[in-house]
């Protein structure tokens, strides 16, 4: 971090930058130039945002030089990491060298329909199914999910299929209920940088699946990721899902480029929601497809038994020939790239 002084800043001003610097330990190096000095930070920047710098008599601009994230950053550690879901001895990981599907409805609507959606996703090679017990809605009388009840059929088939489940949490109130049943929990794209919800996922330790905010930048998304690895939950692995652009003939627009560029930023895993993204059926594979190739470690796809009848998402729900598309993409394009598939559920 390098602090910039306005042209001509007297002396007692530079002195009392310096002194607010040096009284969280880090160090300040004053260089004069003709017009202006600039006093560059060593030591613990973070402690030096909450210094309130801009704020100082004299203060003209603060720059940074490293990232806001440190924890998450590919400087901090530099082996890509392997988040692991599930109980010892069923232990799925998402990570480099392997390639995780995660699929599912997008809200559980029944019981049948919740065990016919897992055989789906099964069969097309899927670890772990996605299904939501609540539901982050647009319209307020839109089917919010079923709750508690939503979350019982999603152990029931776990218990049945040995699938294990990913599940959003919206509500700090509601955390602590849905990690009982989920193995990993979803943050949703709307909740990003809903920070006591964040706090309340941090505090289960169960890993989580962050996903982007539509408007959010990544600088912003990986701030997230920090902010759950701060509060002691590193276990995190991130979801694009689309951003917003001017671009209105899919719901967002798939950041194909942010899948290898925070992979390069960041030691997270890094899956993709083409579901979301395109918010379009018949361009959930081709968009797939493309994140496998951009090293991708995982998607999230939706599937459903009958999406034509879907509650949720039915119109970029995954069934029939399309998932047969899917699923074979997902079994032969990861080995061209290195990847190990997930083994098949016996
Ligand atoms: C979902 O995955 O169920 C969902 C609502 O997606 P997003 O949070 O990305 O909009
Ligand atoms: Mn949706």
């Amino acid at each position: 971090m390098v602090v910039v002084m306005n042209p001509g800043a007297p002396q007692d001003q530079i002195e009392a930058v310096v002194a607010r610097i040096e009284s969280v330990g880090s160090q300040a190096f004053v260089s004069h130039g003709v017009l202006r000095t600039i006093i560059g930070i060593v030591g613990d920047t973070q402690r030096c945002y909450e210094l309130n710098l801009p704020a100082m008599p004299g203060v003209s601009t603060i720059l940074r030089v490293s990232a806001p994230y440190k924890l998450v950053s590919s400087q901090a550690h530099a082996e890509r990491s392997v988040i692991h879901i599930g109980p010892p001895g069923h232990r799925i990981p998402i990570g480099p060298d392997t390639f995780t599907l995660i699929a599912g409805p997008a809200a559980v609507e029944s019981a049948e329909q919740a065990h016919s959606a897992a055989r789906l996703a099964a069969a097309a090679g899927a670890r772990v199914l996605r299904g939501g017990a609540y539901k982050p809605r647009m319209f307020p009388l839109s089917f919010q999910g079923m709750g508690e009840d939503g979350l019982k059929i999603l152990a029931d088939v776990r218990e049945a299929t040995g699938l294990l489940i990913l599940t959003e949490a919206m509500s700090p109130a509601d955390v602590t209920l849905v990690a009982s049943y989920a193995d990993m929990l979803q943050i949703g794209a709307a909740n990003m940088q809903n920070y006591p919800l964040l706090d309340s996922v941090a505090g289960t330790g169960k890993p989580v699946l962050l996903k982007r905010g539509m408007q959010a930048t990544i600088e912003e998304w990986l701030m997230a990721a920090e902010y759950l690895t701060q509060r002691g939950n590193p276990h995190v692995v991130l979801c694009e899902r689309g951003i917003r652009t001017f671009e209105t003939a899919t719901s967002s627009t798939l950041d194909i480029s942010a899948i290898p560029l925070v992979q390069q930023l960041s030691h997270l895993p890094v899956i993709a929601d083409p579901s979301q993204a395109c918010g379009r059926r018949d361009l959930v594979v081709p968009l797939a497809r493309a994140a496998i190739a951009a090293g991708a470690d995982g998607l999230l796809i939706n599937v459903h038994p009958d999406p034509e009848n879907a509650v949720v998402d039915g119109q970029h729900s995954l069934a029939g020939s399309e998932l047969r598309e899917l699923a074979s993409a997902v079994r032969q394009l990861p080995p061209l790239l290195g990847r190990r598939p997930a083994e098949p559920l016996s």
